[in-house]
């Protein structure tokens, strides 16, 4: 059994879900097939979420934007051949009517996976629809009841043990099984997600479950490249790297795998392979169990919407581990990640992934007891196997703020880019 994921942007259209059909057809094993909502729809669904929870009257509107942007879809691959997605659609939209009628709980974070998860749970069943249309019957499954978590509403924690008869017993002996990316499900049936880009790990989750054979990332890149292309000219490709390397880089940002993904397949030893949507015969890069020293070239990220903070406590007491355990309490709780932390006497300093409302949250929480001091537009760049040549690309002559290396990673916090 093998898993493929497939993102939004490769069925952000008609052509894409037509190419992601072709791509699957070529594989004669069994196949589990993990979807994202298509395009930007999650960007879209977070309007609605936002309208509905602050009780504006332009919820509505947002809804018709996603209708419309799906119908277009449906109409292009379906033509006049749609009684069965037609209904199928139709029931999703009535659930997500019955929803926004009511008035919102106080919990936005529930608000915000009951409406979200709306998403992957229309991609998914155009494309199982589609499948079947062309005769290649897949059977649409619910991954909110095979994938169970906590009630932690957005960056929700799996339970892999409760989750583990549940997803045999949904997917093992089955041909071809389309499902949902980034959803999950309490035991009390209540929608979940995985967090922002979350895809990639529910693959790894549902391969780790059921000992697939490999996980297959499509994507718009033509695997994992040394640097984004999207940003700098003449990046390469990395045709092979360690479990290691993977989780470090993508803890470091970089975006080509979502963070969580690679631990469910280390631990099982179950390769990742990274390739094109676009050019599907091409080899792309592969994550596997290599040991080996693996001759790579420097690989930079730039991780951008960070915060530099400096913690100073008032009374001049140095920052131990007592302090230490307690700041990085009061950073869980309000769900901020720390990139890079450097701590002095009585000084702490940390970079963390900028989120405005919980970040001046947890200001206030410290500023009785800490001076207070941060700037927001930094950015983090992270060179793995560093040469001298390219830090004085990458860093040259602009301003550091805080700057660490070790024997394979240099890092440096820097003022962003205008
Ligand atoms: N659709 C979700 C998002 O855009 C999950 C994913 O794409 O992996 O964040
Ligand atoms: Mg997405």
């Amino acid at each position: 059994m093998k898993v493929y994921k497939f993102g939004g942007a490769s069925v952000k259209d008609a052509n894409g879900v037509r190419n992601l059909c072709e791509i699957v057809k070529q594989s004669d094993e069994k196949l589990i097939v993990v979807i994202s909502a298509m395009g930007k729809m999650t960007n879209a669904f977070e309007l609605v979420v936002n309208s509905f929870f602050n009780h504006k009257a332009d919820v509505e509107q947002h809804i018709k934007a996603i209708v419309d942007y799906h119908e277009a879809i449906i109409a292009d691959l379906f033509g006049d051949q749609r009684d069965t997605i037609d209904t199928l659609i139709a029931d999703l939209y009535s659930q997500l009517d019955e929803i926004i009628s009511q008035r919102p709980s106080l919990s936005y974070d529930f608000e915000y996976d009951r409406i979200v998860s709306f998403g992957e749970l229309i991609s998914t069943t155009i494309v199982a629809t589609y499948l079947c249309h062309i005769n290649l019957p897949a059977e649409w499954i619910d991954v909110r009841k095979c994938i169970i978590t906590d009630a932690n509403h957005r960056d929700a924690n799996v339970d892999m043990e409760v989750s583990l008869d549940l997803c045999q017993e949904a997917f093992l002996d089955k041909q071809l099984t389309v499902t949902q990316g980034f959803l999950a499900g309490t035991k009390t049936n209540q929608t979940t997600t995985l967090g922002r880009e979350g895809s990639d790990y529910t693959a790894a989750i549902l391969a780790n479950l059921l000992n697939a054979e490999s996980v297959t990332i499509w994507k718009d890149v033509p695997g994992v490249m040394n640097a984004d292309p999207k940003l700098y000219e003449n990046v390469q490709i990395i045709p092979v790297l360690s479990y290691k390397e993977a989780i470090e880089l993508s803890y470091c940002g970089a975006s080509v795998i979502h963070p969580k993904t690679v631990k469910p397949l280390q631990n099982k030893r179950i390769p990742l392979h990274v390739k094109s949507f676009v050019h599907p015969t091409k080899p792309g890069s592969v994550i596997t169990n290599y040991t080996e020293r693996l001759d790579l070239p420097p690989i930079y990220i730039n991780k951008r919407n960070q915060v530099l903070l400096s913690l100073t406590p008032r009374d001049f007491s140095f920052i131990a581990e007592e302090r230490l355990s307690k700041i990085f309490g009061v950073l869980a709780s309000y769900r901020l990640k720390s990139s890079l932390v450097q701590t002095a006497a009585i000084s702490f300093s940390l970079c963390v992934d900028y989120n405005e409302v919980n970040f001046q949250r947890m200001i206030d929480e410290l500023k009785d007891e800490y001076e207070v001091l941060y700037n927001t537009d930094v950015e983090l760049i992270t060179i793995r196997h560093y040469t001298k040549e390219i830090v004085d690309k990458l860093v040259g002559e602009r301003l550091v703020f805080v700057e660490q290396r070790n024997r394979v990673t240099a890092r440096f916090v820097v003022p962003a880019i205008q």
